[in-house]
């Protein structure tokens, strides 16, 4: 999604983090902008534009519900809930994808992810708060069964190395007994105001969803401009072995940073080069560098703990139990250097410190059981 993002700002996109749209402006019965909140600065702004639209996931029928539901009968988002897990390499070790049969007729995956193997997910309607969505304990356990049955294992919920989960936005037939008719495919709606909505879809049918938005709206204002998404690559690829060797940085965080930065990793390696303590491992068994967060900071808008260890890198998510631990040096050393960035003072620090283990506690990445490696 940073590599996304990063590519739009190419092409002339400003993207803001943090500022959330709290209604559309009308001008004449037509949508002319939004009205943003400054979740960081507070306050609220105006942003006029000729089209609005909104691609905002499962929250999609949020702005303007009467106008999608009633007017343009626009199905209701139904969230459905996946949990993930993960399990060190030590415990459970896969070089390959699998897929491991689960209970209720349903497959599950089991992969190698980051240092660290990937089991997910399940699928059920949830229908709590959408701003954190913690792991299911029963979630957990369906997956854990399964994969023990398949593997021949005795993994419990304290061997874990952490835990997930997200909603995804399915769209509703609004009959329950329908439910096999919920779509995963993306649908593209224009209401009475002229904002288009787009939802539903796949992380990875992001460029057809972003086509089928662009199209329409050539097609609209009768422009010929045809989408040109297929010709743009992503990112500047690089190897592992093209990148400078810097000391106290080994093999396995080059890999990773060729993985997750590209050409870009360069700058990464730049900062480690300049101050040798952000050369350094954010946790002792996984490759990801102290110097990914002046990164994070001064390029990817990050401005919270949890924006670092859960969004920019997936720290959180993989070693959840020692960085969700009250007092955590390492939770610490991430708040230090973010700071450094950001100009935070003691008091802002501290702040930012317990504001993470709030934000931990509700994602749940700690699964019940499970207790920080000694
Ligand atoms: C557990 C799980 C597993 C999945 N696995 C896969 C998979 O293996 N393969 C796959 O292809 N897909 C997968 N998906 C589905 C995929 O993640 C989603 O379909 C995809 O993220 C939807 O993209 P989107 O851009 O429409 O919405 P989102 O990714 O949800 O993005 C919407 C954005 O809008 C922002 N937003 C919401 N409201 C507002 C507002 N009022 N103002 C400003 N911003 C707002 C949100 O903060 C968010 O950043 C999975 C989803 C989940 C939850």
């Amino acid at each position: 999604v940073l590599t996304v993002l990063g590519e739009t700002e190419r092409f002339g996109a400003i993207c803001a983090n943090r500022c959330s749209v709290s209604e559309l402006i009308e001008e004449g019965g037509r949508a002319a902008g939004v009205r943003v909140r400054d979740e960081l600065g507070g306050g609220e702004f105006d942003l006029r534009a000729e089209t609005v639209v909104n691609a905002t996931g499962v929250w999609a029928d949020r702005l303007r519900p009467t106008e999608l539901h009633e007017e343009a009968e626009v199905p209701v988002i139904r969230p459905s809930r996946g949990t993930h897990l993960t399990i060190a390499r030590s415990t459970l070790a896969v070089d390959a994808g699998v897929i491991v049969p689960a209970g209720g007729g349903r497959s599950i995956f089991v992969l190698p992810w980051l240092g660290r193997t990937l089991v997910g997910t399940t699928d059920r309607d949830y229908e709590g708060d959408l701003t954190h969505v913690a792991p299911d304990v029963e979630d957990i356990d369906y997956l854990l069964n399964a994969v023990n049955e398949f593997f021949g294992s005795a993994i419990e919920r304290a061997d874990l190395t952490g835990a997930y989960a997200g909603v995804r936005p399915l769209i509703s037939t609004g009959d329950p007994k329908k439910s096999v008719d919920i779509s995963r495919k993306e649908e593209l709606y224009e209401t009475s105001s002229g904002m288009l909505t787009i939802t539903g879809g796949k992380l990875t049918t992001w460029r057809r969803m972003a086509q089928l938005t662009v199209d329409r709206l050539v097609e609209r204002e009768g422009r010929e401009a045809p989408c040109r998404t297929r010709e743009i690559p992503l990112g500047l690829p690089a190897e592992p072995g093209e990148l400078p060797a810097i000391d106290g940085v080994d093999r396995e965080s080059l890999a990773l940073l060729a993985h997750r930065y590209g050409h870009a990793a360069n700058e990464v390696l730049r900062v480690a080069r300049s101050e040798p303590a952000l050369a350094r491992r954010i946790v002792p068994d996984l490759p990801d560098l102290l110097a990914e967060v002046v990164i994070a900071a001064r390029y990817e808008q990050a401005s919270t703990i949890a924006d670092v260890l859960l969004r920019r890198t997936r720290l959180g998510l993989l070693d959840g139990p020692r960085l969700s631990e009250r007092g955590s040096e390492e939770v610490r050393a991430v708040g230090e250097v973010l700071g450094g960035e950001l100009g935070w003072d003691k008091s802002a620090l501290g702040a930012a410190i317990d504001d993470w283990h709030r934000t931990a506690d509700a994602e749940g990445i700690a699964p019940p059981g499970s207790s920080p490696p000694r």
